[in-house]
């Protein structure tokens, strides 16, 4: 028997399906394709930073329960009395342990489409089925779309990126209550970029039973250390927590991000930079002949180049050495668009100089 013929007996058919998610390289380039904080640290806090990194002990397990992390990310989340916190590995472990926990044969998982990839994914990738719901012309939820497809599909999970990716909105308030009232599933409201808008659904935990609140710190500036918060109801999280597994949270990222919570003034800062550049970025965009862009509340903006080919587009853009997110051929918005993250002042120039020579 052929190794293949064994992968193809073991393995699940769902994986044999998937692909690997793929990395594009980005030596050398002006990275402005996966959303993160533009801006290293300031040298005075990389010596403290140091400073504290000494004192940790790798030779130990990390701590199994970061209850010092825990308090000082209640404190500067202001997490709602009576609701509990789970850490992950990055949120992305955090869609994969509820999934994990709720996974049977026939159950189901329902977003929108397009959005955030690892719904789907880690869906297909623990043996759910993954129900798309294409968004409306204005990237709003569909009520009647959605309302639809709940009735049919009665999903376990309904995952709502708030703001959505790659459209950078957010989705109407009632509509999203809608769901929350309608579903006898949970629903999961994903704010991995918070820090880039005002809006949140903290407030409403205590109202709704089934609904979960997903953040990340990776958007804020700490993509490197992979951690994420899952905010809930103590007796959701507990079940969660029999499917962690112990120590996904390393000593490193503990200590990092304890420190990172305790000098927030410097991340809050560059937030601020990034949010100003957002706004300087998408006029510029919005004003560009033959470019069509939409606003944000996130730290990217989706465009659309109107009468060139995009992947032509995106080719031009790294042979001038930035890096962005190419969309063309996804479904649920228009052909031609690509993703670009809000970069220093210097790289949103450089890109939008690129872009303006290339359209
Ligand atoms: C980036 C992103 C995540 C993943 O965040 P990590 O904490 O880095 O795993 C989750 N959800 C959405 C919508 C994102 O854009």
């Amino acid at each position: 028997m052929s190794i293949n013929d064994t992968i193809a007996r073991l393995v699940r058919p769902e994986v044999l399906g998937l692909e690997t998610y793929s990395v594009p390289d980005s030596t050398g380039l002006i990275k402005l394709d996966a959303n993160e904080n533009p801006f290293p640290w300031p040298a005075g806090i990389v010596q403290a930073w140091l400073e504290v990194l000494r004192e940790i002990q790798v030779n130990r397990y990390p701590d199994a329960n970061p209850h010092r992390l825990k308090q000082r990310v209640c404190e500067a989340m202001a997490i709602p009395a009576g609701m509990d916190v789970l850490f992950g590995n990055g949120s992305d472990e955090l869609i994969q342990i509820i999934l994990m926990a709720v996974a049977r044969p026939g159950s189901r998982v329902l977003a929108p489409t397009p959005t955030f990839s690892m719904y789907e994914i880690v869906a297909r990738s623990v043996g759910m089925e993954f129900i798309a719901v294409p968004l409306s012309d204005d990237y709003g939820l569909d009520p009647a779309a959605f309302s639809t497809a709940m009735e049919t599909h009665r999903p376990a999970v309904t995952f709502l990126a708030y703001p959505n990716t790659p459209t950078g909105n957010l989705f109407a308030d009632e509509d999203v209550e809608a769901v929350l009232r309608q579903s006898d599933g949970l629903v999961v409201v994903d704010e991995a970029y918070f820090v880039f808008t005002d809006a949140t659904f903290l407030r409403h935990l205590d109202r709704f039973d089934n609904l979960l609140v997903l953040r990340s710190f990776s958007k804020l500036g700490l993509a490197g250390l992979r951690l994420g918060f899952l905010i809930g109801n103590p007796a959701w999280l507990a079940e969660f927590d029999k499917v962690r597994l112990p120590y996904n949270i390393s000593s490193l990222t503990q200590a990092s991000a304890q420190f990172a919570l305790a000098n927030k003034a410097f991340l809050d800062q560059q937030v601020r930079r990034i949010r100003a550049e957002r706004e300087r970025l998408f006029q510029a965009l919005d004003g560009m002949p033959g470019i069509r862009a939409w606003p944000s509340e996130a730290n990217f903006i989706l465009f659309q180049v109107q009468a060139t080919d995009a992947g032509r587009v995106y080719d031009a853009l790294y042979t001038a050495g930035v890096l962005v997110k190419n969309l063309d051929g996804i479904g649920g918005v228009p052909r031609g668009c690509l993703r670009v993250a809000v970069g220093t002042a210097e790289e949103n120039t450089t890109f939008l100089q690129a872009l303006q020579a290339i359209v």
